[in-house]
């Protein structure tokens, strides 16, 4: 394999004597549209936000291109996320809310315009550009965050359960607007779900949690057609 892209090696997360994950490694590498995917409560969001910085592990590292990222504030690790807790700016305009991690990183007044304009466009969202986050369905703000994460070109998107709020028909919509913005930029995805249907129909790769453990990683057909163990049948095999 070529040198991992990211790197998560021994991530530990404890809450005092409980361990919620133990020791996860996984090297994903550029591009790849990886998924964690398991029961709730099994770790998922909490290796992420070790990823993100929100969290840092217990022990362990999280290495992007060879360099730790453990030292580097949440907000200077170039992570696009698109989380369900972390919403749109309600006082702000949809152009806005796109614009703003650009702005926080004092861009041009031409390519915030430039670039929110390509943004809306890429989430086929430009004829909204001046509405409100209140005055658009669930579906479209979740398109907006998109944009927003994506609007400076981070290496890594992580997205935590992005379309759990929505009903099946909407996520459909936005599952297969998802890939095709992962086609279309090439941004690595790391992506949280208990949704295994959700998982098979995205991803490069599944790393299926149980209990803040790796029980299997692979594509989808791996886990489908030789899953490692009954839970592992049992979790892809099941539908909802
Ligand atoms: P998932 O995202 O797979 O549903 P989480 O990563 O959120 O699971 O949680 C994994 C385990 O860690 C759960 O048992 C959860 O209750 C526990 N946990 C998560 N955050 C905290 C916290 N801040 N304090 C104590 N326990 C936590
Ligand atoms: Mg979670």
């Amino acid at each position: 394999m070529n040198r991992p892209f990211l790197s998560i090696r021994a991530v530990r997360k404890a809450f005092g004597a409980f361990i919620a994950v133990h020791d996860v490694t996984i090297d994903v590498p550029k591009g790849e549209f990886l998924t964690f995917l398991g029961p709730s409560g099994s770790g998922k969001s909490t290796t992420l936000y070790a990823i993100a910085g929100f969290q840092d592990p217990t022990s362990g590292d999280v290495l992007l291109e060879d360099k730790s990222l453990l030292s580097v504030p949440s907000h200077k690790r170039n992570i696009g996320m698109v989380f369900q807790r972390y919403t749109l700016f309600p006082h702000l305009s949809v152009a806005e809310n796109v614009a703003f991690p650009l702005r926080v990183r004092g861009r041009s007044d031409s390519e915030v315009k430039r670039k929110v304009a390509d943004m809306l466009a890429l989430v086929r969202l430009e004829k909204f550009a001046d509405r409100y986050p209140g005055a658009l369905s669930g579906g479209q703000q979740q398109r907006v965050a998109l944009a927003r994460a994506l609007a400076y070109d981070p290496p890594i998107l992580l997205m935590d359960e992005p379309l759990s709020a929505l009903d099946k028909k909407l996520r459909q919509e936005i599952q297969a607007e998802i890939r095709r913005i992962h086609r279309e930029t090439g941004v690595t995805i790391l992506y949280v779900t208990h949704d295994q249907e959700e998982a098979l129909h995205l991803s490069d790769r599944i790393a299926l949690f149980k209990e803040g453990r790796i029980e299997q990683i692979g594509t989808g057909e791996d886990l489908y057609l030789r899953p490692a163990s009954e839970f592992v049948a049992g979790f892809i095999g099941n539908s909802n």
